[in-house]
């Protein structure tokens, strides 16, 4: 077996350490010409404005006007702002949703492109781009230490990630009590996007001994945790292993890459707006059943590496958590026609869903939206 890792992102972990953003930026050589890309929450709470403040200069600008799931359009709004005030860096803060606009926009500013052009055409980006410090407030995509960012294209009905080395945050800041605001419902589906990620990125083709290693280790912590998290936000140690699982979830898939359940995540956000860790979840307890005797007992193998007795046992544990945590387990409430179902199966076929280590047919995209569709 060959395989490389690589991680380029430092990471600073812990209890208060946003204050530590001025400090990184000036051990980076970088004394002004921020822009601040940060979640609505924090614009509008003043926790934005005090970052600038204590900045002393390095950061002049902050753009917060995106949306959930970011369109190609938002990230050439963040680009132009960019250009216009020649900004030099981007700190970026906030859910996955803010940390992938500033990825792209910190990329695409460089050039006079618009980033559609390089969204689910296969262009590859322009390796150039501004030095990124991440701060997630969920937990989460783990964004902050990937190299993808997850866009959208509402004219044209299309959600895609982008991959490029460009995309690479400089230093990560994750501090958990950036979390303790993250409504119950959002924690939840956050929440079951790191257990996506990491299971996934387990069984990934593409499946490597370091990542399997952290799979291993956030994994348990998202089955133990995200219920207590989701109960009581202000849960010191639960907001903080979870911000473990997700940090660490991100170095888990990053390479392998994910594989059938965010496929299937993308028409499921895009069409009908269920949110991205909902969505993944989802799918995740059906795909465990499929994948279980893959890759010569290496499911089962994870399975029983955090604690269950065999891959049965752990989907079983995954649908009893969305239920825990109050996410959907099927699709009745959305009456489906035929005709949708149709379009989940055609557009699930995405390229991740090439890296399941199980080959995936149409058939089996068909019984499983059909036995959804008449799931509460
Ligand atoms: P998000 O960033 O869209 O945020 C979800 C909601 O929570 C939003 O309404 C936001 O305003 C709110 N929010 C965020 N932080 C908050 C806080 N601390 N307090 C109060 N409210 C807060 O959600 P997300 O799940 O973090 O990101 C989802 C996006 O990331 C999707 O587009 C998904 O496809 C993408 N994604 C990217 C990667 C990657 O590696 N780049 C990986 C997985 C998912």
């Amino acid at each position: 077996m060959l395989w490389d890792y690589q991680q380029p992102v430092a990471i600073r972990f812990g209890n208060g350490r946003v204050r530590e953003i001025k400090d990184v930026a000036a051990e980076m050589g970088l004394a002004d010409g921020g822009l601040l890309v940060c979640e609505r929450f924090f614009a509008k709470n003043g926790t934005a404005e005090k970052i600038v403040k204590d900045s002393e200069g390095a950061i002049s600008e902050i753009f917060s006007d995106f949306s959930p799931n970011p369109d190609v359009t938002e990230v050439d709004k963040a680009a132009s702002l960019i250009r216009s005030k020649h900004l030099k860096f981007v700190v970026a803060m906030g859910g996955g949703s803010a940390m992938d606009l500033a990825k792209s926009a910190a990329s695409i500013a460089l050039t006079n492109d618009s980033i559609a052009e390089y969204h689910g055409t296969g262009k590859a980006m322009p390796q150039e781009h501004l030095p990124i410090i991440a701060v997630p407030t969920t937990a989460g995509t783990g964004s902050e230490v990937t190299c993808v960012s997850v866009l959208t294209n509402r004219a044209l009905g299309k959600k895609a990630p982008i991959v490029s080395d460009g995309f690479f945050p400089s230093v990560a800041i994750i501090d958990p009590e950036l979390t303790y605001s993250v409504p119950p419902h959002v924690t939840a589906s956050t929440g079951m996007d790191v257990l996506s990620q990491a299971i996934e990125g387990y069984w990934s083709k593409g499946h490597q001994p370091i990542c399997d290693a952290c799979a291993i280790h956030a994994a348990p912590l998202v089955f133990k945790y995200l219920p207590i998290a989701v109960a009581e936000p202000d849960n010191a140690e639960a907001r903080q292993k979870m911000c473990e699982a997700s940090v660490i979830a991100g170095l888990a898939f990053t390479l392998p890459k994910t594989t059938s359940s965010h496929a299937c995540s993308f028409p499921l956000t895009n069409i009908h707006g269920i949110p991205h860790g909902e969505a993944c979840g989802l799918t995740l307890d059906w795909f465990a059943r499929i994948n279980k005797d893959a890759q010569h007992g290496r499911v089962q193998e994870f399975a029983r590496a955090i604690g269950f007795e065999d891959v049965d046992a752990m989907a079983d544990a995954i649908h009893e958590l969305k239920v825990k945590v109050g996410l959907r387990t099927g699709l009745k409430d959305l009456n489906l026609s035929a005709e949708q179902i149709a379009d989940l199966v055609r557009i699930s076929r995405h390229p991740n869903l090439y890296n399941n280590p199980v080959e995936i047919t149409d058939e089996m995209l068909q019984d499983m939206y059909e036995h959804l569709a008449v799931t509460d």
